[in-house]
């Protein structure tokens, strides 16, 4: 199997009669790249050695004992006098040869070292050896949402502690805090600041093991299905039973029953003696997506996510190997459970962002998940309301079968949607109010039947945004046509994708008018905005500063459900999983700032969020209704966001990214180089760059080369970045060469560090 891999092919074969031999991949972190280092067994160990298995071995002059992998086992090696195999560690290998296989795929394609990408795949109980004793555990002391919330202010005013330690305990009901700090980039500090700010709470805990509590959850059956569910499962069933690999895009809109075809095609692979996998993002795993798969198939299900305890990760783990476990849920790190004989892989809301790994390794759960399902013989199956534009892309080109349900199950209608001009309210009505005179009359008459109303103001991109209140033109770079980001201090504009730098806009490219701002209004302002216009309303403001209690959040959502409260004013947090069914209206109250984001993916990302929030209103038995007010009424995506036209933005944003050329058309590489000295830093990108010009003359698959330049955040830590942004196909022959790149950088280099990324999420 090593054959595949050039760099671990040794061999000048020496014959070597009677000697076992293993091939050894240190975990070393001076020895980033993957030399494998031979090995003798001792007679002793010989019966117990196996491919996967953790071993001590004497490494460097001084033999110190370093933990190993065992990745092959030759017939030969090229050198002589063989150190011998201390010791092995464990009964089992922690890595068969068939996941060590997609290791090597992993380390391969992402730019990291085997061992690396072996870590994916043992659980930190089996590397570091298991605690059974009482410990000190974080956990959240509010609700996950605004913790999310929190975790992205944290990560905008670049505290990263802060932000990881939140980051970890959103995943987790609760973690060992020395864990938190030594595995999770979190510090002492960050828990401090986090504790007394009442966010988090730190007790001494016993290690609990069960990751969830068979006995509370109640047995479900399957429900007979839709007309539109049957057509896909007839489909999954033929496919299932022929154990081909097939991979499949569903689109189904929120409320048509997605998760009842998941639970109904994975009942058929159990039947047909295989196990199943099924990935939910991040902050999607609440106790009710446990409940719906433990309620069907009770204890056969695990539930994994990248922060259970070390005893908990262990012992599912272990359940899983032993064939305890039919289906494993879980977050993106569930991928890598050691199930065997799988029969389906299944990505919920594929199109979220927590799919993608923002550590070394830096993967992508849907491309690890088609390699799987290729080596598997089995269905993968992708399934969202608005999927991401490159699956997409893909179903329509005939990479994926796709599948579509466009009516909710019960046949309930789509909420009607409404644009309202944001600049007519100023210069034609001369209101300077956030809400429009259209949104006061809608609420109006709310208040006035004794129905709900939900009013949502997106924050992300908040005030770093330049527009123009007169034509709604957004002050966008001129190459890479995302917004550029305003800079208060030096009062300028700049692009964080090629760097482009300008001076402050003190009138509209467009237009000419002097009324150019930057956004910002905050949830307060429209709290007493409503006030004033709706004295008798009962208004409840749900963001970061009135659920930063415990409970805040639950308490907040109980009131506006129980207590006749009659608008619910917030942020995010108000747009996920919200199932009221007296909410008729939905407010969304400044578009722009969804859409004006430094991402070419900020209008897949608007349709998304716009989708969710108005699917809020009309749940129940009288028909929603919804407000999106805006700068910019004859955006496509807003436009197609009111007719719920997917397939529309679909086909206009397609056309976008093939005249910019992002994603799918091309592949995003990310090179950074990072280190304390700035000069050796500045060296180091600019050698790489000019390889990679060299490169690009000859090699088609490389289309253009933005930098080396500074970073966007141009010092972490007293690191100093520098960055290099690559448009090109990863694929076959482009990627040798970047591979090349990186395993030169780390033989040679000590004092500078390397990431490459491959599509990465943020680009800082
Ligand atoms: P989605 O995942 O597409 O949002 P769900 O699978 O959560 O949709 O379905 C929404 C609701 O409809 C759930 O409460 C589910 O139990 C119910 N449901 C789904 N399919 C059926 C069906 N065929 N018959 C009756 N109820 C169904
Ligand atoms: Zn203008
Ligand atoms: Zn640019």
């Amino acid at each position: 199997m090593f054959e595949i891999v050039p760099y671990l092919l040794i061999c000048k074969f020496r014959e070597s009669e009677k000697l076992m031999i293993v091939k050894v991949v240190l975990n070393n972190k001076e020895q980033n790249i993957d030399r494998t280092f031979d090995y003798e067994v001792p007679e002793g160990l010989e019966d117990k050695m196996q491919i996967g298995m953790r071993v001590l071995v004497p490494f460097g002059f001084r033999n110190k004992r370093v933990e190993g992998i065992v990745v092959g086992m030759p017939k030969f090696s090229d050198f002589d006098a063989l150190k011998a195999v201390s010791k092995i560690l464990g009964t089992e290998p922690v890595c068969p040869p068939e996941t060590l296989k997609l290791c090597l795929w992993i380390s391969q394609r992402y730019f990291c070292s085997l061992y690396q990408a072996i870590r994916l795949t043992t659980p930190p109980g089996m590397i570091s050896g298991v605690s059974e004793k009482t410990e000190n555990y974080a956990r959240l002391a509010i609700d996950r949402d605004t913790a999310f919330e929190l975790k992205e202010e944290f990560r905008r005013n670049r505290a990263v502690a802060r932000a990881r330690v939140l980051e970890t305990l959103i995943m987790t009901d609760n973690i060992p805090l020395v864990k938190l700090v030594k595995e999770k980039g979190g510090t002492y500090d960050a828990v401090r600041y986090l504790t007394s700010k009442g966010y988090i709470t730190v007790e001494s805990e016993q290690v609990v093991r069960e990751a969830y509590d068979e006995a509370k959850y109640e047995k479900t059956t399957a429900y007979t299905p839709t007309e539109e569910q049957k057509t896909v499962i007839d489909y999954l069933y033929n496919r299932i039973d022929n154990e081909e690999c097939d991979k499949i895009l569903l689109r189904g809109v929120t409320g048509s029953g997605k998760t009842e075809v998941f639970l109904q095609a994975i009942e058929r692979v159990m039947e047909k003696g295989k196990n199943a996998i099924m990935l939910v993002p991040e902050i999607s795993l609440t106790p009710q997506m446990v409940q719906r798969f433990v309620g069907r198939f009770g204890n056969r299900v695990a539930v994994i996510h990248s922060a259970l305890s070390n005893g908990e990760r262990y012992d599912q783990w272990n359940r899983i190997k032993k064939g305890e476990v039919r289906v494993v849920v879980g977050a993106r790190s569930a991928l890598f459970a050691p199930m065997k004989n799988i029969g389906i892989i299944i990505l919920d809301e594929e199109h979220e962002n927590s799919y993608k790994s923002e550590t070394t390794p830096r993967y992508h759960a849907i491309e690890v998940a088609e390699k799987m399902s290729e080596d598997a013989n089995c269905v993968l199956l992708l399934a969202s309301a608005t999927p991401s534009v490159t699956e997409y892309y893909k179903a329509k080109n005939g990479e994926y079968t796709l599948f579509e349900m466009t009516k909710r199950y019960n046949e309930g209608a789509m909420p009607t949607v409404k644009i309202v001009d944001m600049r007519g309210e100023l210069f034609e009505n001369k209101n300077r109010s956030p809400l429009s005179l259209a949104l006061q009359a809608e609420i109006k008459k709310n208040l006035f039947i004794g129905q709900k109303t939900i009013l949502f103001l997106n924050r992300r991109g908040y005030s770093t945004f330049v527009s123009c209140r007169e034509c709604g033109e957004v002050i966008n770079c001129p190459d890479c046509s995302i917004a550029m980001t305003y800079h208060k201090k030096s009062d300028s504009l700049s692009c964080h994708y090629c760097g482009y730098t300008m001076k402050n806009v003190t009138a509209c490219p467009e237009c000419g008018s002097k009324y150019v701002r930057y956004f910002g209004t905050g949830t307060q302002k429209i709290e007493e905005e409503l006030k004033n216009l709706f004295p008798e309303a009962k208004v409840l403001r749900m963001d970061t500063d009135t659920t930063s209690q415990k409970g805040g959040h639950e308490r907040i959502l109980d009131k506006f459900k129980n207590e006749g409260a009659d608008i619910l004013l917030g942020t995010q947090m108000v747009t996920k999983g919200l199932d009221f069914h007296d909410v008729t209206l939905v407010g969304v109250l400044a578009a722009d700032t969804a859409l004006a984001v430094d991402d070419f993916r900020a209008n897949e990302k608007g349709f998304s969020l716009f989708t969710q929030v108005c699917g809020r209103a009309g749940r129940g038995d009288v028909p929603g209704r919804a407000i999106i007010q805006t700068y910019q009424p004859f955006n496509a995506t807003v436009n197609f966001a009111k007719t719920h036209d997917y397939e529309g933005f679909y086909k206009n944003e397609i056309i976008q990214r093939k005249r910019l050329n992002y994603p799918p058309f091309c592949d995003i590489i990310y090179i950074m180089v990072t280190g304390e000295d700035e000069a050796l830093v500045k060296q180091r990108a600019e050698e790489i760059g000019d390889r990679i010009k060299k490169e690009m003359k000859n090699d088609k698959n490389i289309f253009s080369i933005l930098g080396p330049a500074p970073a966007p955040i141009e010092k972490i830590r007293n690191n100093y970045r520098y960055r290099i942004l690559l448009k090109c196909k990863n694929k076959d022959d482009s990627h040798g060469f970047l591979r090349s790149i990186y395993e030169e950088h780390e033989k040679n280099n000590k004092k500078t560090f390397l990431t490459i990324d491959t599509n990465p999420i943020n680009m800082y």
